[in-house]
């Protein structure tokens, strides 16, 4: 198979990991007889210093003509403290998502069993979860009116969503239902909020095209407690952006650190394959990042771009493989982890391909 990838590695750990994701990907493209063509491409700080732009038109150019995007992270602590900047690193994230249209993230919630005890949650609670979430990632309280009255003393922001909007997700989440325990939670806070009755009425019409698929709706705080009571007890679930991307966050802890967890945003035309964490900067340059939520990143690319499954499931097992031979970057090293065998970003790579 003959594929374009453009690599957007970013900044701060971005740049470290995905050198293995990118590494992977060639491994894999020369075991399984693959013609991978590699670009690379800037965006978020980096780019802003290269060219005044978070996202310059060469890189837009680049991600529109390629078949799959591999990205790391933007950002930059110089921003965090400048609130007022108008030029900033992810403004260039922003804008990719919305000129490629990519409206659904998806976020697979899987901790390996190597890796149980070392949660500092229970493992008969956690043995087993396996939790694939769709975020929606173009409307909500991110692109509502906002603004201030009041003499600036009252402010506000518009949650908001199209029937459109809430369809085209929902019609996804649906079709992945299919493929896993024919099983898909809709959270919501309808029960209050007028644009999450609207959400719930179009997942209950989209429901009526898939009939095999079994649907729970469930109130945003209910589904964040039982999140962590019970996770076995979710397998597809969809849900608005503000609460997705706050529900992803707790789910993360499921699989044990930020650094193992991978996410792929699509739409309707190119996808984009990412580690969930951001750019990191307190561990920027130590060569301590844990690669494996890129390398994870790359093998949805392989089964969501391109179709490449059984590919995909040997990127899954090579780093299932890793981790039972016991080596372990730091943020998922535990006590008993001998010194040994805890290995920096590079090394951790290199032993998964
Ligand atoms: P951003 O502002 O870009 O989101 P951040 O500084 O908030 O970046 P995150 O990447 O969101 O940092 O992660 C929070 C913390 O988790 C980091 O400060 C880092 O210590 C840890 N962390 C994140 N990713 C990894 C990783 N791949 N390996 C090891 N530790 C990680
Ligand atoms: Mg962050």
């Amino acid at each position: 198979m003959k594929k374009k990838i453009t690599i957007l590695p970013g900044d701060g750990i971005g740049k470290e990991v995905t050198e293995s994701g990118k590494k992977v990907l060639e491994q894999i493209a020369d075991c399984f007889g693959h013609d991978f063509i590699f670009d690379e491409a800037l965006i978020g700080h980096e780019a802003i210093e290269a060219t005044g732009n978070p996202l310059p038109d060469e890189t837009l150019t680049k991600l529109k003509n390629c078949d799959a995007i591999l990205f790391g992270a933007v950002g930059h602590p110089k921003y965090d403290n400048d609130p007022s900047a108008k030029i900033r690193p992810e403004q260039g994230l922003l804008k990719m998502r919305k000129e490629l249209g990519l409206y659904a993230n998806l976020r697979p919630i899987k901790l390996f069993d190597e890796l149980l005890e070392a949660s500092s949650i229970k493992p008969e609670i956690l043995k087993g979860a396996d939790i694939l979430f769709f975020r929606e990632l173009t409307g909500d309280v991110y692109f509502g009116e906002r603004g201030r009255k009041d003499n600036n003393d009252t402010a506000y922001d518009t949650m908001i969503y199209s029937r459109y909007e809430v369809e085209r997700i929902a019609h996804k989440a649906f079709k992945a239902a299919q493929t896993r325990s024919k099983k898909l939670t809709s959270v919501d806070k309808a029960n209050v909020l007028e644009s999450s009755r609207l959400w719930r009425e179009v997942v209950q019409e989209v429901a009526k095209q898939y009939p095999d698929v079994k649907v729970e709706h469930m109130f945003v705080d209910a589904a964040a407690m039982k999140l962590i009571q019970n996770p076995k007890s979710f397998d597809v679930v969809v849900t608005g952006n503000l609460f997705g991307d706050i529900l992803t966050d707790e789910a993360s802890q499921i699989a044990g650190s930020m650094g193992m967890l991978a996410s792929a945003s699509v739409g309707d035309t190119v996808g984009l394959y990412e580690p969930i964490h951001g750019s990191a900067h307190d561990i920027t340059g130590k060569g301590i990042a844990n690669p494996l939520a890129s390398i994870l990143s790359a093998a949805l690319l392989l089964d969501i771009s391109f179709g490449l499954k059984e590919e995909a499931d040997t990127v899954i097992k090579a780093v299932e493989q890793t981790l039972k031979e016991g080596y372990r970057t730091r943020d998922i090293a535990d006590a008993k982890t001998p010194h040994e065998k805890v290995l920096g970003t590079e090394v951790m790579g290199n032993v998964v391909c």
